[in-house]
């Protein structure tokens, strides 16, 4: 079941429309060239996770791409109504929740710009229930094997042209990188850059984290790769340092991730899923440190 609502300036709540039925046109570049935007949230428990952080990044990757994209306004009141249509239909369906289990559905914003020559670009919300693969991984762990991106860590910073940082369509390498990873036998990878320093999933941030006595520290890979400044990351990160922890921003290297005492790729929609192996080696997955994320994941709004 999916639920789609545009965000139209003639339609102040958005406009609801069915997404069994052909809706977009075959010439608008989101589809022709992968150029525009989106952002994929969590939708559980009657509340949509981390909104304004994902609109303030969706602003942000737009501006990148120069792209001009609805207002945040407009985008919120475009996800009350999928939302509440979503709600609608699964309660149509009979829809019941299993004691203990929370359903869990992904919002997707999408932002492109639009038929060649037109004067405005296209933007749209779907609602759609969440894959349970990423749901399992977050009890089962993953396979991660490391990937060269193909890039130094300074590529971002030389060439913005090629967008590092923002979250455009064009999600084509990433989704190779998977279907690699998945030939290999693995779940999922992290890509490292030309010169050897860890980057992210492929739809993903990485955490690691240490033990020493009473002191815990998350360390993430620094921003300054060209890497997507992740929202469940900064969410952790801000849960993290109320409880005490300490925090540190890379750079790091593959060997970091075979040092630390526990290492996740961490997302909206998979939210916190422990690494079990590394290119084929086992590496630590402190329960009791990854007990305590969880909880932090788990107070996320
Ligand atoms: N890095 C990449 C390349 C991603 O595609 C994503 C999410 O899709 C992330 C990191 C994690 O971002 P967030 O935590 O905001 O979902």
């Amino acid at each position: 079941m999916t639920v789609l609502v545009f965000v139209d300036p003639e339609f102040p709540a958005g406009r609801p429309a069915d997404p069994s039925q052909p809706q977009l046109s075959v010439l608008d570049q989101g589809v022709t060239r992968g150029d525009g935007v989106f952002e994929t949230l969590l939708y559980t428990g009657g509340a949509v996770r981390k909104l304004d952080a994902h609109l303030a990044r969706l602003e942000s990757s737009a501006a990148m791409c120069e792209l001009p994209v609805p207002s945040a306004q407009a985008w919120r009141s475009a996800v009350g109504t999928a939302v509440a249509a979503y709600d609608a239909a699964r309660s149509a369906a009979g829809a019941t929740e299993a004691p203990g289990m929370r359903h869990e559905a992904t919002v997707k914003l999408v932002a492109t710009r639009g038929p060649e020559g037109a004067t405005h670009g296209t933007a749209w919300v779907t609602v759609s229930p969440a894959p349970e693969l990423g749901q399992r991984q977050r009890e089962t762990g993953l396979s991660v094997i490391t990937l060269d991106r193909g890039y130094d860590s300074e590529a971002g910073d030389r060439a913005p042209w090629l967008l590092m940082g923002a979250k455009t369509l064009s999600y084509g390498v990433n989704m190779a990188a998977l279907r690699h990873a998945r030939k290999q036998g693995a779940d999922d990878v992290i890509f490292v850059s030309s010169d050897g320093h860890v980057l992210e999933g492929a739809t993903s941030t990485v955490l690691l984290a240490h033990r020493e006595g009473p002191l815990k520290r998350l360390v993430t890979p620094t921003l300054q790769t060209g890497i997507l400044p992740g929202t469940t990351q900064g969410a952790i990160f801000a849960a993290a340092q109320s409880a005490g922890w300490e925090l540190g921003y890379g750079p790091l290297e593959t060997q970091d991730l075979f040092e630390a005492d526990a290492v996740w790729l961490v997302s909206s929609v998979r939210l916190l899923a422990p690494i079990n192996s590394i290119d084929g080696v086992g590496i630590p997955r402190d329960r009791e440190l990854h007990a305590e994320l969880a909880r932090m994941v788990d107070g996320i709004r």
